[in-house]
């Protein structure tokens, strides 16, 4: 069997770059007791064999590189573990996504904020196989345990997290015209993901979408609400202004937000 292993100093690897905020990082940024058991129990399971330094540390969730060898003599699997905080702090104003949601009239709504956290996974793991079903280009979702997310890596073979689109180097010399396709291929996501998967991203911008090889892939979608959801249509006109926003920045000739809306969910 392959060594499994958890390299707790490369998850706590972060952690001296910002010396400010070195004292509430120390509590924040090294997984708890809790978190370790269960990624000890799936790496026992063989949904991870190792754990890696972290992709992303923010405010809600850390998301760490991770692989698995699924076959002993096969080649390993990149993989990305999204560890959700269970601080209080970023759950007040999050309320209003699970409000409203028929599926999530659990009574976990409020107070309990490791039932919260377990919820947003829980919202997560199904908005993405149910993305990803449909066929939109997302991290395929593996494994869920309480606040701990299994999914593919969205990224190369070394381990190599593909960029976000707000950080995507696109600067050939038909540039413009790769903008002007994006720009269009994410009119088809948002409209499939709302025709098919009946869903609004609701947290939709250049910074919950990854480029690689001009395709766009969709994270981040724990806030995703249903589109019968009360507020589902303003959230989605939301996702169309932020990033209508941004294409318009980078230079396409962007369609209004009405004709966009209309689009979608005609
Ligand atoms: P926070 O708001 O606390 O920053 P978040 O809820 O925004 O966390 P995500 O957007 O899902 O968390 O992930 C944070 C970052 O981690 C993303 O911007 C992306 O760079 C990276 N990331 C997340 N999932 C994957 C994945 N499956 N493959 C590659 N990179 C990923
Ligand atoms: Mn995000």
């Amino acid at each position: 069997k392959h060594a499994a292993k958890i390299r707790l100093d490369d998850v706590k690897g972060e952690q001296s770059k910002d010396k400010d905020k070195a004292d509430r990082a120390t509590s924040e940024q090294v997984l708890d007791q809790r978190t370790r058991m269960i990624l000890l129990q799936m790496i026992n399971r063989g949904f991870v064999s190792e754990v890696h330094g972290a992709i992303s540390t923010g405010k809600e969730a850390n998301v760490y590189g991770a692989v698995a060898y699924p076959d002993l003599d096969g080649p390993p699997i990149q993989r990305a573990i999204k560890v959700y905080k269970t601080a209080i702090l970023s759950f007040k104003d999050r309320e209003r996504y699970i409000t409203g949601e028929h599926r999530f009239k659990s009574g976990a709504e409020k107070g309990n904020s490791r039932k919260m956290v377990k919820l947003w996974a829980e919202k997560e793991f199904r908005n993405l196989r149910r993305i990803h079903s449909a066929g939109i280009k997302c991290p395929e979702p593996i494994q869920l345990k309480l606040h701990v997310l299994v999914m593919e890596l969205l990224g190369d073979r070394r381990g190599y997290a593909y960029p976000r689109l707000r950080d995507a180097a696109i600067s050939s010399e038909d540039s413009e015209e790769v903008w002007r396709s994006l720009y269009i291929q994410l009119l088809g996501i948002m409209r499939r993901m709302y025709q098919v998967c009946r869903l609004v991203h609701a947290d939709l911008s250049e910074y919950n979408i990854l480029y690689n090889d001009r395709q766009l892939y969709i994270i981040d979608v724990s806030q995703s609400v249903e589109h019968d959801h009360p507020r589902s249509l303003e959230f989605l006109r939301m996702d169309i202004k932020n990033t209508g926003d941004f294409f318009r920045r980078e230079g396409v000739d962007i369609l209004s937000d009405r004709v966009v809306f209309d689009f979608i969910t005609a």
